[in-house]
């Protein structure tokens, strides 16, 4: 009797506790640096969510480090209580297959939140490069074999994912210079103290369309629709045979977080998928917004786990271009 009594004690805390959620300030972690592609997803996510969350304040936390395993841990030791959460992308699937010690298990330390949308990359030089187009381009790198500059924002990152397959594509080897984010690597791409690198157009469309700099392919198997990157063309019309990737986001909490609580977040996180400011603001950055069963916490989890084991040859047979 007396377990029954502390069983039903505990379970109705729980519900107390979800049913106050949210209370008081979440603080939404982006690994990378701010004012980057990821940063700019988590920024307009957060505002989409804060109504349907009860309008309570999310505050974006730049955690960087480390291809993005130093924000991500700090979530997954996080208290399970719904007050932190991830916000990262593909990294949580080419980290397992890239580091040697991770601090955690993309697959067991979190609660999956849902995925919000996929950005394509593009293939992006410094303003003074003298190439015309990407056949100028691959010749330029090819006559610069050694010296070759490529930025990316740390092992286990999209850029470094792209500009692995970028160079095993091209069989070239690049000098990998790595950041905390794409957004620092973007101000020295641009003033141009390095060549080349692979980022998000969630950060490069505006960069683009201002000549900041110069664009030569992206890593898509389609072109895009957005107005600015229309006329880009895809890397495979370019000739890199099955070039094609699109970084994905998704939104966790740690471990042990509670059901009642990951489904207020998830509810909320399908609302802001349909806001229109929302899908405006990222449209016009040529992100896709997720609109299939992987909104759902268990295919989103599915979905990371498939991923895990899609990258795993790519990165395998890419690995000589680590540095
Ligand atoms: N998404 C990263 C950033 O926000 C860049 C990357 O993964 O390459 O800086």
């Amino acid at each position: 009797m007396k377990k029954l009594v502390a069983l039903v004690a505990a379970l109705s805390a729980v519900f107390a506790y979800a049913d106050n959620y949210p209370s008081k300030t979440i603080s939404l972690v982006v690994p990378f640096a701010a004012g980057g592609p990821t940063d700019r997803v988590a920024r307009d996510l957060a505002e989409a969510m804060r109504k349907p969350l009860g309008d309570v304040t999310i505050v974006v936390d730049n955690v960087l480090g480390a291809g993005s395993s130093i924000g991500s841990n700090r979530v997954a030791k996080a208290a399970p209580d719904g007050y932190t959460i991830l916000l990262n992308h593909i990294a949580m699937a080419t980290m397992p297959n890239l580091l040697r010690n991770m601090p955690f298990k993309v697959e067991s330390d979190f609660e999956y939140l849902g995925m919000i949308n996929e950005v394509p990359m593009t293939v992006i030089a410094r303003p003074t490069m003298p190439a015309k187009n990407f056949k100028e381009f691959r010749d330029w790198l090819n006559a610069h074999k050694g010296k070759v500059n490529l930025g990316n924002a740390g092992i286990g990152s999209a850029s470094h994912l792209c500009g692995l397959m970028f160079q095993n594509a091209l069989q070239i080897d690049m000098t990998a210079i790595p950041y905390k984010g794409t957004a620092p690597a973007m101000v020295d791409l641009m003033g141009g103290q390095i060549d080349l690198m692979c980022d998000q157009t969630t950060n490069t469309t505006a960069q683009i369309e201002a000549k900041k700099v110069i664009a030569y392919g992206v890593t898509t198997s389609k072109r895009l629709t957005t107005p600015a990157l229309k006329d880009l063309p895809t890397l495979q019309e370019d000739g890199l045979k099955g070039f094609d990737v699109s970084i994905w986001h998704g939104l966790y909490a740690p471990k042990g977080t509670p059901a009642d609580v990951v489904a207020k977040i998830n509810r909320a996180l399908k609302l802001a998928l349909k806001d229109p400011e929302f899908i405006k603001k990222q449209e016009a950055l040529g992100a896709v917004i997720i609109n299939d069963k992987r909104v759902e916490p268990a295919e989103h989890k599915k979905f990371v786990a498939a991923e895990i084991a899609k990258w795993s040859p790519v990165i395998a047979a890419a690995k000589e271009y680590i540095d």
